[in-house]
């Protein structure tokens, strides 16, 4: 496959990701209207984070929150200038079929809410950002991503590394050849969870464990940085199920990515320690970022060992986040596929579930 970087350089690639050109011309049109988004969950990341990028982003506004919180959601609307018409609950959400200022509904719910969320914005007749992980199984991606189709509505996942100046920076030069023939991938991801009550150590909201939260980094790292689709996971699990913390989820789950060209990723997630970093070693070098996926603060190295450390141009948006939501409105003004469609969250679950397939049989899975 032939794709066009943002400097105009070829490169080649293969695989399903190499289609999410790295800044490829999506972003360069400036449209007049800004495309009006709904913010669907008002926690940690749908308040903490997202809403305060829109004063950052060129093409996208937010015009409307969805809350179980009528308080909070009234406070937050007058805060950020959302009009009391553009206030929603979850009883009265399918209404927003009515409101023609909001263009793209971008869902910030536990995962076991993302489908339903999902499927609920495209039959009322709105495009859809879904956050990752894209749903509890493939089967539910699969529903999202048809009924996305139905209504004639695009679907994106909020794979925000896409859009972030350092993973961008670290892909173009392992695809330009700096390290040689690249032969090992390595990725930690985790953190230490210290909330025994949160959705995200329920299985029924979450899916799963450390995997579907933080190593899905490493899943996508992995895939992204190759520009390869995995042909058989191995997995292994070590949770210490007399920590309460863990009696629904995992807490460690090591998987190994075997790719068609001999690249071997070595990933790993957890809850009970703090991890972020990525590694491409070549035969000619390595290419390094710790932290490798922050909100803020990553840092890259590209050489031998880390003397060599490398400020990356700046990202296709003002920040990461900004790049994304730009980059699903210019797809809706443009009508074409986003970088990070559905498709990619549902490849991501098709491994996920082989990945926990692996590790419940120990024993390596083949994905096709
Ligand atoms: P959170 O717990 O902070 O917020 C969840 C929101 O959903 C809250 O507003 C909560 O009130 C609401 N909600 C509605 N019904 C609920 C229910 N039955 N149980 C629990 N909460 C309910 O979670 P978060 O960290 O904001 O995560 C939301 C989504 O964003 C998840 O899919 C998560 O994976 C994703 N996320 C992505 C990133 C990223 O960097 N891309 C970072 C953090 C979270």
């Amino acid at each position: 496959m032939i794709d066009l970087n943002r400097r105009g350089l070829v490169l080649a690639a293969g695989g399903a990701l190499a289609a999410s050109a790295v800044g490829s011309s999506v972003w360069a049109a400036a449209p007049e209207r800004k495309l009006g988004y709904a913010i669907v969950g008002l926690g940690g990341y749908g308040l903490g984070i997202i809403i305060p990028q829109f004063k950052n982003c060129q093409h996208s506004k937010l015009v409307a929150v969805v809350s179980g919180d009528p308080v909070k959601a009234k406070k937050v609307a007058a805060e950020y200038g959302v009009p009391e018409t553009g206030i929603y609950d979850y009883n009265n959400y399918d209404s927003i079929k009515n409101n023609p200022d909001i263009d793209i509904v971008y869902v910030c719910l536990p995962v076991s809410m993302h489908a339903e969320y999902t499927i609920r914005a495209a039959k009322a007749g709105k495009h859809v950002l879904c956050e990752k992980p894209m749903a509890l199984s493939s089967a539910e991606c699969e529903s999202m991503i048809a009924a996305c189709k139905q209504a004639g509505k695009k679907l994106m996942i909020g794979y925000r590394c896409h859009f972030e100046p350092y993973n961008l920076e670290a892909r173009r030069r392992a695809r330009a050849g700096e390290i040689g023939k690249l032969r090992y991938f390595r990725s930690e991801h985790g953190f230490n969870f210290n909330n025994p009550t949160a959705w995200r150590l329920k299985k029924a909201m979450s899916g799963g464990g450390s995997l579907m939260d933080m190593g899905i980094y490493a899943l996508q790292a992995a895939r992204y940085m190759t520009a390869e689709e995995p042909i058989s996971v191995y997995a292994r699990e070590t949770t210490d199920k007399s920590d309460p913390r863990f009696r629904e989820v995992e807490d460690m789950i090591e998987f190994q990515l075997e790719f068609p060209s001999g690249v071997i990723a070595s990933c790993m997630s957890m809850y009970s320690a703090n991890q972020n970093h990525i590694l491409l070693m070549g035969d000619k070098g390595r290419i390094e970022l710790e932290p490798g996926t922050s909100y803020n603060g990553n840092r890259l190295w590209v050489g031998n060992g880390r003397s060599n450390e490398i400020t990356p141009p700046p990202g296709p948006g003002a920040t990461q986040w900004a790049g994304q939501l730009d980059h699903m409105a210019q797809c809706v003004i443009q009508d074409r596929q986003p970088i990070v469609a559905g498709e990619e969250g549902l490849r991501d679950m098709r491994i996920i579930e082989a990945i926990y397939k692996s590790a419940r049989e120990q024993k390596r899975i083949a994905l096709r």
